[in-house]
């Protein structure tokens, strides 16, 4: 597996590959790399010839009171991951060659930006959006891989690549969980262990809603109201949002109909938690 820094060797090994007919996927990290990160990496593995993994901890989408300094970086341990699931490279760029002096594109998608991480969070999807663009501007692989663990970000991605015409086929893979159902995540590492001990409550809560919804609900209100009581029993969980939305354009719905998506942002101590999950009602 190889190593690659600077941007032009990183394009210059995909060009190089693109002339021979190769596919390239591309899986964008920020490391610290977990069995939901290793999802990712085998389904792209599987769909392309040759398998970028790129791992760098964003500046531009952490805000000022945000975790970017403490944020872990076990690239020892990272690279042994990649190496392990067959990537050919580990893309690692430095801060300042992705940002250098004078850098000021900006890449907005506002509307599915606007709502929820967008406004606990003002400058994180322009972060990541304008990340992630530049990603396939250097990498140029055909694939690219998320996880449904940050939806709205997959829908940010999702519209970035259409919207821009940027050529890249695009799939979004399942949550992988603890066995307790806490949705993996690089900020787990941040729980003390009491607050580990809770933190499934969260998942639990929007199973509830989702069985309320398979169950029949249709008003949101009720659904929200069930979630609630379930967090509710947990008196150190403080709920940023839980909002029962469309799906596509994550826009909150009052009435649910064939198809909603929960998203859901929780806190406990200082750690912040998301998840979410999808539901589908069957036709009758
Ligand atoms: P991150 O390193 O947190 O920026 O995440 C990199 C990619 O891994 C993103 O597409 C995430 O949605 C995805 N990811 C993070 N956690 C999980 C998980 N538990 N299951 C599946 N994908 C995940």
């Amino acid at each position: 597996m190889k190593i690659i820094r600077s941007p032009q060797a990183m394009t210059a090994w995909s060009e190089g590959l693109r002339r021979e007919g190769v596919t390239i996927g591309l899986v964008p990290t920020m490391g610290a790399l977990h069995d939901g990160h290793r999802a990712l990496i085998r389904a792209a593995r599987l769909r392309c010839d040759a398998l970028v993994v790129s791992i760098f901890v964003n500046p531009t989408q952490f805000s000022p009171q945000e975790d970017l300094t403490k944020y872990p970086r076990p690239i020892t341990k990272d690279r042994a991951l990649c190496r392990a699931e067959g990537a050919d490279v580990c893309f690692e760029p430095t801060a300042s060659v992705m940002y250098p002096e004078g850098f000021q594109t900006v890449v907005m998608v506002p509307a599915i930006a606007r709502r929820w991480e967008g406004e606990s969070r003002p400058h994180h999807f322009a972060g990541v959006a304008t990340v992630v663009t530049k990603l396939l501007g250097i990498v140029r692989p055909h694939h690219v891989v998320f996880g449904q663990k940050d939806y709205q970000q997959a829908a940010v991605v999702r519209h970035l690549i259409a919207d821009l015409n940027l050529g890249v086929t695009f799939d979004v893979r399942a949550t992988i969980r603890e066995h307790d159902g806490l949705a993996m995540s690089s900020r787990n590492v941040y729980l003390s262990t009491e607050e580990r001990r809770i933190a499934p409550t969260f998942y639990q809560a929007l199973q509830a809603g989702r069985q309320a919804i398979a169950g029949g609900a249709t008003d949101a209100v009720s659904v929200q109201e069930v979630m609630r009581k379930v967090i509710g029993g947990e008196p150190t969980i403080q709920i940023d949002y839980l909002a029962i939305c469309d799906s596509t354009t994550l826009e909150p719905l009052a009435t649910i109909g064939r198809e909603a998506v929960v998203l859901g942002a929780i806190r406990i101590g200082s750690v912040r938690l998301i998840d979410n999950v999808v539901v589908r009602r069957p036709a009758r």
